[in-house]
């Protein structure tokens, strides 16, 4: 079915289909009150929607999507350029913002020169009947997180999404009998494609607890948590509230890689081991570990999707084996991959293969059994040390594994005779240099050990909890 169909589809209604904070609709009311929106944004060639977590942030993408206009949403803590650039690239010629909110907004919204249309979640319109949008048309402008350089713009189809929805609603058996539990930002494919859309195209309740907590995850008794691993790392650390999730069918972590301790920690406490997926914005959701998968293990983010081929290769693009141990650069195709980046073609160029295969970015491991190991990013994980290779996951997760150590990033800094000389930034107290330089080439072995350890009192983070590497050293 295709996605309009399904959101204006009959699926079960009850009175808090979707709850964010205290505040919750019907799906019926979710969809008059986006139906009023649809009406007064009719023909716009894009909207931009303030993305708070809030209620009008979904009644504004439901209502873009009812109106067949392309939907961008955006940051609320986007500052002036970061807004200029992402209205300009887009084309939004609207900017929509919950009512309260709309009324509050400072500069840069105020000033952004796009019309603001508030959003109001009672008011109550005819959901458009007309015919729906092709499935290739877009249906939404996201932009990649700005891990390494700049945000991307992303246009994402119908087709991409509901595959992508599909797919994973057989792989996590995803039903309306679910309750899905996050506080995800919504404006990324997790917590907006995954979180949202998905919710409605399953069926399924939504409770977005705004704050991502473990208190708020622990009270909202859900059957199904999403969470970013910064998030699970907050969770595991909160015994309570990480008991509190028994209960629960699913734990999902994705967005950056898991930590070892962290799943550990969380089935030790919870008695679920959290299922790792994989994805980016440019091809959503692509490798998932399985609900029904006794073997989730630490490290491993699954099988690739329904539809999707994966295949790991050198940098002479001959093929890495897939034998558990060689690291490779994944490329990947399939119906969820995007067709190429918003004005930037050399960028797009650069994306895929001569044969179509897209360039992940990611280094990966693939076991025989067809499961996925991802090592990290070519551009920053990746450390050539003394003409050792080491990716710097396998580090980190040493360094995490000492009970003082909170949050570590391993990088490799420019180093005259090493070629790349592995650096550690840890968040932790009461341990020593010494000691954690100790622990990895005990744990590790010798060539894999830091040569410094700088001590922060957090990492650079984004909105998604990815640790900024490039802002290290
Ligand atoms: P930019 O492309 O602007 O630099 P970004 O790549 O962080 O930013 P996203 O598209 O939001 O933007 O994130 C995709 C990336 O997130 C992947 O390429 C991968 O590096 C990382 N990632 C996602 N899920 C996982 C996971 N389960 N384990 C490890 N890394 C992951
Ligand atoms: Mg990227």
């Amino acid at each position: 079915m295709d996605l309009l169909s399904s959101l204006r589809g009959d699926a079960a209604d009850r009175p808090e289909s979707v709850r964010v904070g205290e505040e919750r609709l019907s799906r019926g009311e979710l969809l008059a009150a986006a139906g009023a929106v649809a009406r007064r944004i009719a023909g716009a060639p894009a909207v931009a929607v303030y993305a708070s977590p809030s209620l009008a942030t979904v009644v504004g993408v439901v209502g873009g999507l009812l109106a067949g206009v392309p939907v961008v949403p955006i940051a609320p803590d986007s500052g002036a350029s970061e807004l200029a650039h992402v209205l300009t690239d887009s084309g939004a010629a609207v900017l929509l913002a919950g009512a309260r909110e709309a009324a509050t907004l400072g500069a840069p919204w105020t000033e952004c020169g796009v019309q603001l249309l508030p959003v109001a979640v009672s008011e109550r319109g005819e959901v458009p009947s007309g015919p729906v949008p092709a499935e290739d048309a877009t249906a939404l402008i996201l932009y990649t997180s700005g891990t390494t350089g700049v945000p991307k713009g992303v246009p994402v189809t119908g087709r991409a999404i509901t595959a992508d929805l599909d797919a994973l609603a057989e792989a996590w058996a995803w039903t309306e009998q679910d309750t899905l539990v996050h506080g995800l930002p919504l404006f990324h494919v997790h917590g907006l494609v995954l979180g949202v859309l998905g919710a409605l195209r399953t069926g399924s309740r939504l409770v977005h607890t705004v704050r991502p907590t473990p208190e708020a995850y622990a009270k909202a008794a859900g059957s199904l948590y999403f969470g970013v691993p910064t998030v699970w790392s907050r969770v595991a650390a909160d015994a309570p509230s990480a008991k509190a999730l028994s209960g629960a069918r699913l734990l999902v972590s994705g967005s950056a890689a898991l930590p070892a301790p962290v799943f550990t920690r969380l089935h030790e406490l919870t008695g679920h081991r959290p299922a790792e997926r994989y994805g980016m914005t440019e091809t959503l959701i692509t490798v998932a570990a399985r609900a029904h998968d006794p073997a989730r293990r630490p490290g491993v983010v699954g099988r690739p999707l329904a539809g999707i081929e994966t295949r790991l290769v050198d940098g002479a693009g001959a093929a890495v084996a897939w034998d558990g141990a060689s690291v490779g650069s994944l490329q990947l195709c399939g119906p969820t991959v995007f067709e190429g980046y918003l004005r930037r073609p050399d960028a797009t160029a650069a994306a895929f293969t001569e044969d179509g295969w897209f360039r992940t970015g990611d280094m990966a491991v693939l076991e025989p059994d067809g499961t996925h190991r991802i090592v990290g990013r070519a551009s920053t994980d990746l450390i050539k040390s003394g003409g050792y290779r080491i990716g710097a996951g396998e580090v980190e997760n040493a360094l995490l594994a000492h009970p003082a150590v909170r949050e570590a990033a391993v990088v490799g800094a420019p180093d005259e005779d090493l070629g790349q000389r592995i650096v550690a930034y840890v968040v932790a107290e009461d341990v020593t240099e010494r000691e954690l330089i100790d622990l990895v080439a005990r744990e590790l072995s010798a060539h894999k050990r830091p040569r410094s350890v700088v001590f922060l009192d957090a990492l650079p983070r984004n909105a998604m909890g990815k640790v900024r590497k490039d802002r290290l050293g």
